[in-house]
């Protein structure tokens, strides 16, 4: 579904990319996983177009996507959900996922049908649905954030540290959901500082290590690696 081939890219001297080849299946929840600074982040803006790229190419269903702009990949079906939620703070929880379902276009019933299928997902979301954006609590804000990608109709979902700032109990809850959302049939990339819930939730994982890919296996296996275990998860 997904191929990165080669890519590079830097802010100005800084290289945040050093030929970086990864494919991603229909279907799999495939995480990207290492220390700050690493180009994880870096990494899913090119995938979503908002960073440029020096070279290599990325390739989504078959066809090159690398001249699309950011929104021509969202009509595609790439969603990105950015680190820090950005979600809009003056709108209520509703306005917020109607925005989502904004990107292309859509008749009134294919979106109410989306506001169920969020709904369902992030039952708390529908018990707020008229509270305003900055009124959430983070873990809220996090759903809502994920919620309002989903009213895209993605086929590939991009989470940028779904888990940052979460108490460990809402983090988890959180990350149940993105189980779930995979379970559903779609195909997520997910940057995560929190290896242990990443590993839970992924069934494979690419490490990453000045802008390079070090090491890359199946989810179980990373978990047992000893230089995962001594980086990133405290033994
Ligand atoms: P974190 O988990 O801290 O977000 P990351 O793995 O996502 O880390 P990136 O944010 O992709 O890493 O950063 C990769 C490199 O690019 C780092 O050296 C970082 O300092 C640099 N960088 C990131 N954003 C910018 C920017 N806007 N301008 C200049 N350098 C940047």
């Amino acid at each position: 579904m997904l191929k990165c081939d080669d890519l590079s890219a830097a802010y100005g001297d800084i290289v945040a990319l050093r030929g970086i080849t990864i494919s991603v299946a229909p279907g799999e929840a495939v995480a990207l996983i290492g220390a700050n600074g690493a180009g994880k982040t870096t990494l899913l803006r090119a995938i979503s177009g908002l960073m440029p790229l020096r070279k290599g190419s990325v390739q989504f269903n078959g066809g090159a996507i690398d001249r699309l702009s950011p929104e021509k990949r969202v009509r595609t079906g790439i969603a990105h959900v950015p680190e820090g939620r950005r979600i809009f703070p003056g709108l209520t929880v509703r306005e917020n996922l109607e925005v989502g379902a904004a990107a292309r276009r859509a008749s009134r019933t294919e979106i109410n049908a989306d506001f169920e299928h969020v709904f369902a997902l992030f039952p708390r979301l529908k018990e707020r649905q008229k509270q305003l954006g900055w009124s959430l609590s983070g873990g809220e804000q996090q759903m809502l954030a994920i919620g309002r990608a989903l009213m895209s109709r993605p086929r590939l979902l991009l989470l940028d540290e779904p888990s940052l700032g979460l108490a460990p109990r809402l983090a988890e809850e959180v990350y149940a959901s993105i189980a779930n959302i995979n379970e559903g049939g779609l195909t997520v990339v997910l940057v995560e500082q929190n290896t242990v819930l990443a590993l839970q939730v992924a069934q494979r994982a690419y490490v990453l290590e000045n802008g390079q890919i070090i090491l890359s296996d199946r989810a179980d296996r990373l978990r047992d690696h000893p230089r995962v275990r001594d980086a990133y998860l405290g033994k």
